[in-house]
């Protein structure tokens, strides 16, 4: 059996208002309820996060940033700092996505300059990494998660490395409907743990959950759980849906 709990988020990206947030929680934690094995969080857009994290109080649902601001305060506007988002109810915060890096310029020092300071809030980061198809192509995938892993947590101490929680997303595979063969997934997840290993230890490295995202959906899920490395699944366009999100919280057999 493994030491890690399955750990399933949902990333809702730029979508739902404040009141369809609410809803789709409403009905997602009367779903979930009864779900003992799994950790459930979702991440709604910053302007619903407080709203999205009262409706969850009491649950079995914790709530996550989809981003922040490597600073705690001060002249950047339109941004949000780790401790605003865990005033607001934030537990987690999603980092170095691959839209942010695409569409916001997200550097691997960036994203390393902001996991420190969701540490420094009292958040947990998770750290998403992953290689475009052209990357894969060139058969440079281990090299290019190398590189974003390192980068990223330069400088994180073994002693917080066990709680840290990495999602490997293939570009090529979010939201695209391409879903990387459970094969390839375990295969990028067995060599991150092995990266894990060198920077912290064999002991912390084992108790790293890592997620695959990109394309899950309820009847791809359970395989892709199944893998000796896969101890989660960040979510994206399957998580819109309560239903839909919830039968790939299920989607993991306890024990
Ligand atoms: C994501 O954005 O993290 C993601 C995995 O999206 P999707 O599930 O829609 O591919």
């Amino acid at each position: 059996m493994s030491p890690r709990r399955p750990f399933i988020v949902g990333n809702w990206k730029m979508n739902k208002t404040v009141t369809e947030s609410v809803a789709l929680v409403r009905e997602l934690r009367g779903l979930v309820s009864m779900v003992r094995h799994v950790d459930i969080a979702v991440a709604p857009t910053s302007v619903a996060l407080q709203a999205v994290a009262k409706a969850l109080e009491g649950s079995n649902v914790s709530v996550a940033g989809q981003n922040c601001h490597a600073a705690a305060s001060g002249a950047f506007t339109g941004e949000v700092s780790a401790p605003m988002l865990k005033d607001a109810g934030a537990s987690w915060v999603i980092l170095g996505h691959s839209e942010r890096r695409q569409f916001n310029g997200e550097t691997d020092a960036g994203v390393n300059k902001k996991v420190g300071a969701v540490l420094e809030a009292g958040l947990l980061p998770i750290v998403c990494v992953g290689e475009t198809l052209e990357e894969r192509e060139g058969g440079r995938t281990l090299e290019v998660v190398a590189r974003q892993v390192k980068g990223a947590l330069d400088g994180v101490k073994a002693e917080v490395g066990a709680s840290l929680v990495l999602a490997y997303e293939p570009v090529w595979a979010i939201g695209t409907g391409k879903t990387a063969t459970s094969r390839q997934a375990q295969d990028v997840h067995a060599h991150l743990r092995a990266l894990l290993t060198g920077l912290w230890g064999a002991e912390v490295a084992a108790k790293v959950r890592l997620q695959y995202g990109g394309s899950v959906k309820a009847d791809n899920a359970a395989e892709l759980l199944a893998q000796p490395d896969i101890d989660g699944a960040l979510v994206g366009g399957a998580s819109l849906r309560a239903a839909d999100f919830a039968a790939i919280v299920k989607a993991k057999p306890a024990g």
